[in-house]
């Protein structure tokens, strides 16, 4: 029996503020959709919070048994400076400050992507498409929307008419906008705009003769609006209507409410069942973002080289940092709060290598079987990371407890143990079992040094036993000990 019959699993539904039972709408699949990067610069550690609390609850969903479809795209064209369909597109901006061809900017930073993501042990997505993929699927979709009366072209660019959609649909569902606000919130349209209304947002833009990212469509060369793609890639993948749409809070409104009004409008149906929305990872206090500068590369964090931060530290520690946070909440990023999780992990970590030499009796002083579900109710509960880290570390005092020989277990039960955090700590949370901090290698030349005056003085008080210990443990570990005229020196094979 696959597990997710025996753990009901309950989300956060963002489109009606509520905790539901989580129903796939086909039996054991899960289809899941997340916006990805644009990639015009590198990823900061904000970005990655969001893909990393998805890549947690995909990790879940596949450990309770489901069969997970997760798409995520990558933004190539489109994404506008600014969400009111103005300025350039980041990615050609990037390119004609750079002076390179945009495919070259995609390139760069979709490879540093795809890096940062690997040394935080994500999983990869099961697709991940791209806009400039699939321009033949977007223009097919505003036809529709033309057609079925909810969009116009004007001057070869189309817009999606809002007002229209809203009389006989709901614009501002997921964000709880109303439109009548939005218009009273908004300037007035000028002679220069083209759109009918201000709330009215592009599905396509006529490319300037400057503009190099263009295509050719019915309407005149030109590009997708940023929305589009969403819709475009998700349903061509997930169908009209799929189980779960993730992504950061800041894009609820407008990214995610537009991409509701496409599908509405081209499809007849709600696109999505569950939409999931993960909070900002703050710096400061303020919300980590490119365009202020109020942000860190996690290559500054495993270098250390970033002054609020006193030292380096490994992407697991980071990882564990982040899991510490439900994804809902706000986490706020300082070198106190990694000096801890560094401090924490390591105490997981020496707990989960201990079991193995533990020694068993016939009875147990803990209840294993109730210790396990309260880690699944923790993850059932929304994917509450923090409560199962919680749980996490009342099996750390446990292991530490029979480590001193305060308690005890039976095999049967330290299997079951031993299984439980296994799956919990590596397949759900993704945390690796390393050597956390980037520094201790450093430390490995005065470690041997020490060794070498423990063997010396072993040698002068005649104590060769201990002396050849020394010498033939350390060649075991790959270290060899080399006696000169001028002492003993070390190399590393
Ligand atoms: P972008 O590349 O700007 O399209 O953003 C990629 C993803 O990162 C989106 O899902 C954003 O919501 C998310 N994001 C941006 N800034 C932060 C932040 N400070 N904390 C968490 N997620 C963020
Ligand atoms: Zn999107």
């Amino acid at each position: 029996m696959q597990l997710y019959k025996s753990q009901p699993l309950k989300v956060y539904n963002s489109l009606n503020g509520q905790k539901e039972v989580f129903e796939s709408i086909s039996e054991g699949y899960v289809g899941m959709y997340v916006c990805g990067p644009t990639v015009y610069s590198n990823v900061h550690l904000g970005n990655c919070r969001t893909f990393m609390s998805f890549d947690m609850i995909f990790r879940y969903l596949k450990h309770l048994g489901y069969k997970v479809r997760y798409v995520r795209n990558i933004t190539d064209a489109g994404h506008l400076e600014n969400d009111a369909d103005e300025g350039e597109d980041k990615i050609a901006k990037k390119a004609r400050l750079e002076r390179i061809e945009p495919m070259e900017v995609v390139q760069r930073y979709t490879v540093d992507f795809h890096t940062i993501l690997q040394k935080f042990n994500f999983l990869p997505p099961s697709i991940e498409p791209t806009a400039t993929g699939h321009i033949i699927e977007q223009i097919e979709i505003i036809k529709d929307i033309i057609e079925k009366g909810f969009a116009y072209e004007i001057n070869g660019s189309v817009y999606f008419n809002v007002p229209k959609f809203n009389d006989s649909h709901n614009y501002g569902k997921l964000s709880g906008r109303k439109l009548e606000d939005m218009i009273s919130n908004t300037r007035e349209l000028t002679a220069q705009d083209e759109k009918k209304s201000p709330q009215d947002f592009a599905l396509w833009k006529k490319a300037e003769p400057q503009h190099i990212m263009r295509w050719p469509s019915p309407w005149g060369d030109g590009f997708p609006g940023w929305h589009l793609e969403c819709t475009a890639m998700s349903t061509k993948y997930l169908g009209k209507t799929f189980d779960i749409h993730g992504g950061g809070m800041d894009l609820k409104f407008p990214h995610h409410e537009c991409e509701i009004a496409q599908a509405e409008a081209s499809n007849g149906t709600s696109p999505v069942k569950y939409w999931m929305h993960a909070n900002m990872l703050t710096m400061n206090g303020k919300k980590m973002a490119k365009s202020t500068g109020n942000n860190i590369l996690p290559e500054e964090i495993f270098t250390g080289e970033n002054n609020i931060l006193s030292k380096a530290f490994s992407p697991t520690v980071v990882r564990f940092f982040m899991m510490q946070a439900h994804y809902t909440s706000i986490l706020d990023l300082s070198n106190d709060a990694l000096l801890a999780s560094e401090k924490g992990y390591t105490k997981l970590m020496d707990a989960i290598n201990a079991i193995e030499a533990l020694n068993t009796s016939n009875t147990s002083t803990f209840d294993v079987s109730a210790w396990r579900q309260k880690c699944y109710d923790a993850m059932n509960d929304d994917f509450n990371s923090p409560t199962l880290i919680a749980h996490l570390f009342e099996a750390v005092k446990q292991i530490n407890a029979l480590k001193e020989g305060k308690a005890s277990i039976t095999e049967s039960d330290k299997t079951l143990l031993q299984e439980t955090l296994n799956a919990f700590v590596f397949d759900v949370l993704g945390l690796e079992n390393k050597n956390t901090s980037a520094t201790d290698s450093d430390k490995l030349p005065d470690v041997v040094s020490l060794l070498i005056q423990l063997r010396k003085e072993a040698r002068d008080n005649k104590d060769f036993a201990t002396s050849d210990k020394i010498r033939d443990q350390l060649a075991a570990l790959g270290i060899q000990l080399k006696d000169g005229k001028d002492g003993t020196t070390f190399s590393v094979s």
